[in-house]
């Protein structure tokens, strides 16, 4: 079966007193459908944007990916790569969830040449590069 991997970043508008409420339904929403039908990936939540690699089958990639992007939790999605991949690089989870407290600081530095998360900075290769990092991280 033919497998894509998109990478998107976008900014967090949920309201201040909703964040956390928000994160945990998000996360919690993502892993449970995400397994059903044969999504992986990974979703980073730091300095107020997201950062998710999708991977799985074109069509549902791309449905899943214009849902998300309607969700008015976040805004300004930017894609920052999107191709054919052989095998996935995130099976080991229908959704991997990450936030600061796995994510050291020293990991955007690498990446984001500061040591906050600037997911403008990255290129799509380079956001591919982090999101492994932090995968290992996860696994570790
Ligand atoms: P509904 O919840 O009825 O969704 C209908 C529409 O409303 C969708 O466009 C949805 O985006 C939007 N919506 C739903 N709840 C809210 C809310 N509380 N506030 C504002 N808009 C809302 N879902 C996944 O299945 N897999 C993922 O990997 C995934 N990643 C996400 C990453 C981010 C950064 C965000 C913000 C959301 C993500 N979601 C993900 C959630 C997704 O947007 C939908 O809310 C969810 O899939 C449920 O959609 P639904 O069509 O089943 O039902």
């Amino acid at each position: 079966m033919k497998l894509v991997q998109l990478i998107y970043y976008s900014k967090c508008s949920s309201a201040p007193e909703n964040l956390n409420s928000d994160l945990i339904k998000i996360a919690h929403v993502a892993t449970n459908n995400n397994g059903n039908i044969g999504i992986s990936g990974l979703l980073l939540f730091s300095n107020e944007y997201f950062l998710q690699v999708l991977e799985g089958p074109r069509v549902i990639v791309n449905d899943l990916y214009f849902k998300i992007q309607k969700d008015s939790r976040h805004k300004d999605s930017r894609i920052l790569l999107y191709r054919d991949v052989n095998h996935r690089d995130f099976g080991d989870w229908s959704m991997g969830w990450a936030s600061d407290v796995i994510a050291k600081k020293d990991i955007y530095f690498k990446y984001c040449s500061r040591r906050d998360f600037t997911p403008s900075d990255l290129t799509g290769e380079a956001g591919l590069a982090l999101l492994k990092d932090i995968g290992d991280l996860l696994k570790s």
